[in-house]
């Protein structure tokens, strides 16, 4: 747990320009928000929004053409290429719609493999706590193919939380689920910032998913036009409609 109040996500003045000339783009005008440790943040907009770009230039994923990311207390801005690199595996975990795991591998070999491509060595006792934690128990034995949606979603999970990162980035990390998986996701997403104090980034169009947040940040346009505490699907459903999404 961290014992500072320093905002474990830092985004200030973050732009991003696609292009140039007359057919640039610009999909990020300005953006700054801060994000304390042990929060959920969903992002959400309408299609084109730059809510991926968003969350690629806050992963290190991208770099903006203008402003700062800084994670815990690292400014991205600047840094090599191989540092950051190093950073988004070390410090970052992600969560995909389509959740990205390796056909051979086991669920357990594929919750450890951020570590191994690191080459470091998984923490017995924190793997196993973290298999149990998102319910896999004996399911960590096989291979994804042999496993539904819902528990390759969890493996998934434990892969992002397996090198105890900063920040968890999700996008539309439901997607793929059908309604009630979907929820079960949700609610363990939850229970990771609240038991284990991760901070969790989440883009979604759906509003239930939203609602298991702390607190939505609204896009429209490249610009963050709004911050939602606590917010209720119907709230966040009016919200989004308005703006077009
Ligand atoms: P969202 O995820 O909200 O749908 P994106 O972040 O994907 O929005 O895109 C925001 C804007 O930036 C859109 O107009 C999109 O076309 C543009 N854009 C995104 N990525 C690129 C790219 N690699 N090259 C050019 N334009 C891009
Ligand atoms: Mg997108």
């Amino acid at each position: 747990m961290r014992t500072t109040t320093e905002p474990v996500i830092r985004l200030a003045a973050v732009t991003r320009r696609f292009g140039r000339g007359r057919s640039a783009v610009d999909a990020l005008r300005g953006v700054s928000a801060d994000l304390p440790a042990a929060s959920f943040t969903a992002i959400m907009g309408p299609s084109g929004s730059g809510k991926s770009t968003l969350l690629q230039c806050a992963a290190g994923l991208d770099r903006p053409t203008s402003g700062t990311v800084t994670i815990g207390g690292d400014e991205l801005t600047g840094m090599s290429e191989s540092r950051l690199t190093k950073l988004r595996r070390d410090r970052v975990g992600f969560v995909f719609q389509s959740f990205n795991l390796v056909p051979a591998l086991t669920a357990r070999q594929n919750i450890v493999l951020p570590l191994r491509l690191a080459g470091r060595r998984a923490d017995r006792a924190w793997l196993d706590e973290l298999i149990r934690r998102v319910g896999l128990g004996e399911r960590a034995r096989h291979r994804p193919a042999e496993l539904s949606g819902g528990q390759q979603q969890r493996v998934a999970i434990a892969r992002a939380l397996i090198t105890r990162p900063a920040v968890v980035f999700g996008d539309e990390p439901t997607g793929a689920l059908d309604l009630s998986t979907g929820r079960e996701v949700l609610t363990l997403l939850r229970e990771v910032v609240d038991t284990l104090g991760q901070t969790l980034v989440m883009v979604t169009h759906d509003p239930v998913a939203a609602s298991y947040a702390d607190r939505v940040l609204f896009l429209a346009d490249g610009s963050i036009v709004e911050g939602m505490d606590a917010p209720t699907a119907d709230r966040v459903a009016t919200r989004l409609t308005r703006l077009g999404g």
